[in-house]
């Protein structure tokens, strides 16, 4: 059993401001990368570079990154990121800046590769990142994953390199430019991390530790997600601090069957990403507690749910209902029977039948 997140991570009030000596620390020339609007709106562009205008470090910032980013925009990014010589990233928003970020360090640090390369796994170094993620969800910044669309081969999944950010700045402050729907889809990805994490079969009593504790702080929060109005300050650095232990979760064992059936919703209709796994998990809890009952009730009491029956109804209050075709759910179902590595994630020999009514009961099916 191993334990090994190399990603300085700090979680607390005003942490980009805290820490001006570590960011000033980590180069002389920064290419911060952003999506279009969120970091302008939230102030955490702000913070950032006023600490590089105080340390008179050099920076170029790329403020294009769409939600799901693209292998397009990535080498865009990099080619602008490679001429301008930067010797560090700075990836500032929600997951698809950060993740992008740290496709854009490895091609920025590999000139002689193409983006080929994000596809075929090699020995490649990468640039140093600084992550400072806004919204509550993927917990990218304790990840070394990168999950890219990637339109030519119409697909979107995550590049097979383990790129941790060097140093990790979370402030839950950043939430409070979130609109509620926002904070609800990316707290259900948090809640997937850990959820399928701890229903695993990579999970074992070492890295337990990081889903048990994240479940727990989902629970207890849980409720606020329904709530109208903002949050105080510490609601939303518990949202914050949930997101990245899960994010440590997902480090250790990587995601399962309701990620891997998510990106089919994302990438054929757009639903934002944590909705799309959110809608997956009544099921999932389901058909594995016909193989580990004790531990999907241990996922529930830690939830404070009684049974799954309780766990779906929350979740149909959070997210509603989606439908899609028969035709989409058929070749959904016949895609997923071959994902390897997702298959391979269940915590037991899950059957073809089951997969596929993890569709049908998640899903409406019309037609
Ligand atoms: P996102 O796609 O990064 O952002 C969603 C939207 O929220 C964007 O419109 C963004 O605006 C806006 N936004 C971000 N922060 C905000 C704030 N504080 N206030 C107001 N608006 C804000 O969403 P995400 O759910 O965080 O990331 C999803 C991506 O991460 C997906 O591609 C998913 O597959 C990936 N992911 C990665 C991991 C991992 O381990 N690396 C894990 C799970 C998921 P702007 O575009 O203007 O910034
Ligand atoms: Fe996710």
């Amino acid at each position: 059993m191993r334990f090994f997140l190399p990603s300085d991570i700090y979680v607390e009030k005003n942490c980009v401001l805290n820490h001006k000596k570590d960011i000033l620390a980590m180069g002389k020339r920064a290419f911060i990368v952003t999506g279009r609007h969120s970091a302008k709106a939230n102030g955490s562009l702000d913070d950032v570079l006023s600490i590089l205008k105080e340390g008179h470090v050099a920076y170029e910032i790329f403020s294009e990154v769409e939600e799901n980013p693209s292998v397009e925009t990535v080498a865009k990014a990099a080619s602008m990121g490679k001429a301008f010589g930067a010797d560090y990233l700075i990836g500032i928003g929600g997951g698809s800046p950060i993740d992008a970020s740290k496709a854009i360090s490895l091609l920025m640090a590999n000139p002689e590769e193409t983006e080929e390369c994000l596809y075929n796994a090699k020995d490649l170094s990468y640039l140093p990142i600084l992550a400072i993620p806004t919204t509550c969800g993927t917990g990218t910044e304790a990840t070394p994953v990168s999950v890219l669309t990637n339109h030519q081969k119409g697909i979107k999944k995550s590049i097979p390199y383990k790129i941790f950010p060097k140093l990790s700045l979370v402030d839950g402050k950043y939430l409070k430019a979130a609109s509620k729907n926002l904070l609800i889809n990316t707290a259900v990805d948090a809640l997937a991390h850990s959820v399928e994490s701890y229903l695993n079969s990579k999970s074992n009593i070492y890295n337990r530790m990081f889903p048990e504790y994240a479940l727990k702080l989902w629970g207890d929060q849980k409720k606020l997600l329904l709530e109208e109005g903002p949050l105080t300050d510490d609601q939303y650095e518990m949202l914050m601090l949930a997101s990245t232990i899960s994010g440590m979760a997902i480090t250790h064992t990587g995601t399962g069957l309701p990620h891997g059936m998510s990106y089919d919703l994302t990438y054929n209709y757009g639903v934002p990403h944590g909705k799309a796994c959110g809608y997956f998990l009544p099921a999932f809890l389901e058909v594995c507690s016909r193989y580990v009952p004790e531990d999907v009730d241990h996922v529930l009491a830690l939830l404070g749910m009684k049974d799954v029956a309780e766990f779906s109804a929350f979740l149909k209050d959070l997210l509603g209902d989606y439908s899609i075709t028969q035709e989409a759910r058929d070749k959904f179902v016949g895609a997923m029977a071959t994902n390897e590595g997702k298959l391979s994630a269940f915590p037991g020999p899950v059957k073809a039948e089951e997969v596929a009514y993890m569709y049908d009961a998640s899903l409406k099916i019309e037609g």
